[in-house]
């Protein structure tokens, strides 16, 4: 074996340990605790108790809250919201982020609880805190769990997305967003047929630093080519001029029917789904935190 060639092998192994230290298992379990409290839209104790949940996880971890309640306005008047946002210090100056939202739909007399959609994000994020304790710093990585992503009422420009909203306008206004290399947004990732769509409004050298890095460890499959756009918690960062992207599977069950019903049960998802993404995203920061993304274009 040529000199090179070993490294490359003893690089691929230390990568791979790294990623093996996700587990997919424990991020699905997350998921269930969470599903068990029922359904969790913005203002519900059952989301205060999702809240309680995630920072409990989070102790361990040694991810530095960072307290981010705020008053969204919506439709009809304000509702009081609250973002879940932790932080692994590094030492470049740097940042990296991660994010998905806790929140389900309210959905009136319906027992939705949202296993895939707000699910999914919430025990996928705190399954990832515990892979980041393990691994050294080189960037700072802030995890975020957004309260608000549905609408109150009906999907707006003023009425969904309210976390990120609030949370892009403050990260412009200290500086985060300047030092923010990439920011990836996950959503709906827990689908036992996991199909990320290829979405045209994320950063397009994130999208293409995940979809090489997903190739190179054997998941291009579940990383879809057809072009899409969808609005997602990635948007209020993208339309600030920051790099962010989103990873979401958005055809779950026949016709998408599991979508936004009472079907979004945890017997629909996948440990392995979560493994994919996780995997992906470990690998993805090692990659970032290397240099693979070319600088960003200052646009604030
Ligand atoms: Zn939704």
């Amino acid at each position: 074996m040529h000199r090179y060639q070993v490294l490359m092998v003893l690089l691929y192994a230390a990568a791979s340990a790294a990623a093996a230290e996700f587990s997919g298992a424990r991020a699905l379990e997350d998921t269930r605790r969470v599903v068990a409290f029922g359904p969790r839209p913005p203002g519900s104790p059952e989301l205060a108790k999702t809240r309680a949940y995630i920072l409990q996880q989070l102790r361990p971890t040694g991810c530095l809250p960072v307290k981010d309640a705020f008053v969204a306005t919506v439709p009809g008047g304000t509702l009081a919201m609250e973002n879940v946002i932790c932080r692994f210090p590094g030492k470049s100056g740097k940042a990296v982020a991660f994010t998905g939202h806790y929140d389900s739909k309210f959905l009136p007399g319906e027992n939705f609880v949202a296993a895939n959609d707000g699910g999914s994000s919430t025990g996928f994020l705190i399954e990832l805190a515990r892979a980041l304790a393990r691994m050294p710093r080189v960037h700072d990585v802030y995890l975020a769990w957004f309260d608000g992503e549905e609408a109150i009422r009906q999907w707006s420009a003023t009425d969904g997305l309210h976390g990120s909203r609030h949370l892009a306008e403050k990260w412009k206004a200290d500086g985060t967003l300047a030092r923010l290399v990439a920011l990836v947004n996950v959503d709906m990732i827990g689908d036992k047929d996991l199909g990320l769509l290829n979405e045209q409004n994320s950063d397009a050298g994130v999208r293409k630093l995940l979809w090489n890095v997903a190739a190179d460890l054997g998941f291009g499959r579940h990383f879809l080519t057809t072009p899409n756009w969808i609005e997602d918690d990635h948007m209020p960062f993208v339309r600030l001029g920051a790099p962010a992207a989103d990873l979401i599977d958005f055809d779950y069950g026949p016709q998408n029917s599991y979508w936004h019903t009472a079907s979004d049960t945890p017997d629909k998802l996948a440990a392995s789904s979560f493994d994919v993404v996780g995997k992906v995203l470990l690998e993805f920061l090692r990659n970032a935190e290397a240099g693979a993304l070319p600088p960003r274009a200052a646009k604030q």
